[in-house]
């Protein structure tokens, strides 16, 4: 129980159109422009992650008006804060300690997105108001998580200081009709300003109300798919001095323990001549941290930081994104080829149409040969259909991934010079 004062134990994206809020309204619930780092090591974590953790409080004083009482900051606050409204008395109760994964800004790329999504509990899906909606991302972002079968999803109509109140109750029923037979149809649509930080305490009304605490799986052997990774060391640093590589990810089931043995999947890849070898890597995590909090040991949830005895040549520039870490000896099988149960969208979504068409392009289906990207956990590569056969494709994969049977995968082909998601399929063997 006192785990969720110093960890994170869910995980909030954020998705939407480009410049639609995203980061904005992180800052807002976070604070996190507020937090100063300390240490080197702890900025170079949290920033290169690229997210922000917050605790939601609720005040206990039964008087106290919704949605007031409902207050936010970040994750270096203590589980009890007086209420600051006047006259109160109340003391604020930690209810909830979320992490976000916002994507940078200038990563627009739908891969990033959908591998964000391997790790995503809710999502907040932002659309700005002073915008015609839908926007071309909104759409494709929202099949994404649609696809990867999220299904806790908050609306934020945000903006909302530059527009009218009739302007706003229009664009609120083009964002109904946008929803419409989709996962997020009656998904709570809640208008805010995220600059001005008006109703973000209804936002974080709505986080400790409408999203359930996912269930977790303690018992199974820790598996942490890894987003970020990178070298904490600055150039010119001495020998002696050399800290081993980090990796930033998010435990999806069991726990990690400061000090114990990790294997790391798929490990350092080999190709001579066309055979291809695969040996694994063997590490132990030195350090455990959530954002500035030291731990012991680390539960599923917000996303974690795990300092390792691994050359951090390995581990810089992101080289780790898409492995996955565990018990030595226990981690899932690595893919070279996968064949996967397949479905494709009915129309390509986040595209003009041309002009003088029925006003949307179908998705031609998967041809022998052809060349796509998929998105397997947090890993994207390149792969070609070796065979399509009714809805069963076997897929070539660039890149090793460690997954297994059952696992999504989403399916991109490129269109006009960009890569669309087109698809998602199960992976049958
Ligand atoms: P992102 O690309 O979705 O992460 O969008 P950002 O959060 O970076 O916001 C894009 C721009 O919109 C920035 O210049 C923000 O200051 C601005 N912005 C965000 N939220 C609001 C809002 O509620 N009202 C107004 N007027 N501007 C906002
Ligand atoms: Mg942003």
């Amino acid at each position: 129980p006192e785990i969720i004062e110093k960890q994170a134990t869910i995980n909030i994206g954020t998705i939407g159109h480009v410049s639609h809020g995203k980061t904005t309204v992180v800052k807002a619930i976070s604070g996190v422009h507020t937090i100063k780092f300390r240490k080197e090591l702890i900025r170079n974590i949290t920033i290169k992650l690229g997210y922000a953790n917050a605790k939601i409080y609720c005040c206990d004083n039964k008087e106290c008006p919704r949605p007031g009482c409902y207050k936010s900051f970040g994750s270096g606050t203590p589980p009890k804060v007086p209420c600051s409204r006047k006259d109160c008395g109340g003391t604020l109760r930690l209810m909830r300690h979320i992490s976000f994964t916002d994507c940078p800004g200038h990563d627009v790329l739908m891969s990033t997105m959908i591998n964000g999504t391997a790790v995503m509990d809710a999502a907040f899906l932002l659309i700005a108001a002073n915008e015609p909606c839908p926007q071309s991302q909104s759409q494709e972002h929202l099949a994404a998580v649609e696809i990867m079968k999220l299904k806790n999803i908050i609306v934020l109509q945000n903006k909302m200081d530059l527009i009218k109140k009739s302007a706003g109750i229009e664009h609120y029923e083009q964002i109904k009709k946008f929803l419409k037979n989709t996962t997020a149809e009656g998904s709570p649509i809640i208008p805010i300003s995220a600059i001005k930080g008006h109703n973000i305490d209804v936002v974080n009304e709505y986080i400790v109300k409408k999203i359930p605490i996912p269930r977790r799986n303690f018992k199974s052997p820790p598996r942490l798919v890894v987003i970020r990774s990178f070298d904490i060391n600055k150039p010119g640093c001495r020998i002696a001095q050399l800290k081993g590589g980090v990796a930033g990810g998010a435990l999806l089931q069991g726990i990690l323990k400061l000090n114990q043995e990790i294997e790391i999947r798929p490990g350092i890849v080999t190709n001579r001549g066309g055979r291809i070898k695969c040996l694994a890597i063997r590490s132990r995590i030195v350090s455990l941290r959530a954002e500035e909090n030291e731990l012991k040991y680390a539960v599923p949830g917000g996303l974690i930081g795990i300092g390792t005895t691994i050359d951090p040549t390995l581990c810089r520039g992101d080289r780790l994104v898409g492995k996955v870490i565990g018990n030595p000896n226990s981690l899932p099988d690595v893919y070279c080829e996968i064949e996967i149960n397949y479905l494709l969208l009915s129309r390509l979504l986040g595209v003009k149409a041309s002009e003088g068409s029925k006003g949307f392009t179908e998705v031609e289906n998967l041809k022998r040969g052809e060349k796509l990207m998929v998105n397997v956990g947090s890993t994207s590569t390149a792969g070609s259909i070796i065979s399509v056969k009714n809805d069963l494709a076997k897929i070539g994969l660039d890149t090793l991934v460690c997954t297994m049977v059952g696992e999504r995968v989403a399916i991109n082909r490129r269109i006009k010079k960009h890569w669309r998601l087109i698809g998602w399929g199960r992976i049958t063997r």
